[in-house]
């Protein structure tokens, strides 16, 4: 994202969800309105990660093919939401994709490729429709042993609509979110200005631009390439797995972006377009009004026709 001068009153960097955050307010409110927000994303944390013992999201694994977990109310709305996202994209966006995640470890176990077999083997486990949901005890439950959850593609937007709702209930009204690269915008940039998000170029270092956006009230959330990955034998191994064939999805993208609402159903957009691809994706954006930037693999940009007006390309960078 762009740094441009400002004149923050109460900003925060911390570390949550496996990534560094930011949250920078514009406006004279009290000092622990940003504590509060701060506060708020690691309980999510403690709600919905998969790697904290006691999570429910944790549990749930644990308990896979054993019966019913209770869980808070919250983490069970968001599967409920994530299992809509589920549905509408055919297991495109698919939140039982964590054994495939642990099998691949990108990220964790270096240049690690599984072989063909086993990733056939993980990849039977990654069953949306296993996830069965008691809405009335806000119970949940995996169907079969080895199952399990992760909610790394939609939970950081859940967390940044949180963070959105305490603020704006603190009367702040020009704030920027930014949740590892879920981005949200609150009214003006100081200078009076919209504000303008940088899209990343996903072949050079981070605040490297393609172009910007320039926006508010918006959520502005990328899913790409070049979060975690690793290159073998020419082949660009990531973290958006392709629950179809159990590897990193090859949809000739190398990033999207969603601008919408709500951050939660960004998130769960940005990695079902990730894995659709162009093609496929755009009529699923439309029922959605959501608007997105798809960056191709030959680093071709394309808008949806709400963005047309609101991006400007850098074109030093192509
Ligand atoms: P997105 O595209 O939004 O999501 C990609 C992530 O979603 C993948 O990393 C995978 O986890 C999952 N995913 C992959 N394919 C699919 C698919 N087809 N459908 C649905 N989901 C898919 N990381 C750590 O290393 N350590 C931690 O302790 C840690 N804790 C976390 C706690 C929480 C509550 C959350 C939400 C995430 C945590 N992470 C942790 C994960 C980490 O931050 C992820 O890299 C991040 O969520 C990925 O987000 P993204 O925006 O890059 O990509
Ligand atoms: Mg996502």
């Amino acid at each position: 994202m762009r740094q441009q001068n400002d004149e923050t009153i109460a900003e925060k960097v911390f570390y949550a969800l496996g990534t560094i955050n930011l949250i920078k307010i514009f406006d004279h409110v009290e000092g622990s309105v940003i504590d509060l927000a701060v506060e708020r994303v690691h309980q999510i944390e403690q709600r919905m990660s998969a790697f904290l013992p006691g999570s429910d999201i944790f549990e749930m694994n644990k308990n896979a093919g054993n019966g019913y977990t209770r869980i808070h109310k919250e983490t069970f709305r968001l599967l409920e939401r994530g299992n809509y996202f589920e549905e509408l994209t055919g297991g495109a966006f698919n939140m039982m994709v964590r054994p495939l995640v642990e099998l691949w470890g990108i990220g964790k176990k270096g240049n690690y490729v599984p072989e063909e077999k086993e990733i056939k083997r993980i990849r039977k486990l990654v069953d949306y429709k296993s996830l069965l949901l008691d809405k009335k005890n806000c119970l949940a439950a995996l169907k079969h042993p080895g199952q399990a959850l992760d909610l790394g593609g939609i939970a950081k937007g859940y967390a940044a609509d949180e963070v959105k709702r305490i603020l704006t209930k603190n009367k702040v009204k020009n704030a920027l979110i930014n949740l590892g690269g879920n981005v949200l915008t609150l009214g003006q940039h100081p200078d009076g200005d919209l504000w303008r998000i940088g899209i990343q170029n996903p072949l050079k270092p981070t605040g490297s631009y393609l172009g910007t956006l320039s926006m508010t009230d918006k959520t502005i959330v990328t899913s790409g390439c070049n979060e975690r990955f690793f290159m073998k034998g020419g082949i660009r191994y990531h973290h958006i797995l392709d629950p179809r064939t159990g590897s990193s999805a090859r949809s000739s993208l190398l990033s999207v972006t969603v601008v919408a609402d709500c951050s939660t159903d960004a998130d769960a957009l940005t990695t079902a377009l990730f894995v659709l691809g162009l093609r496929d994706g755009i009529p699923l954006l439309r029922r959605q009004k959501a608007e997105a930037i798809f960056i191709t693999e030959n680093l071709g940009i394309y808008l949806t026709d709400g963005l047309k007006n609101l991006f400007s390309i850098k074109q030093d960078e192509r």
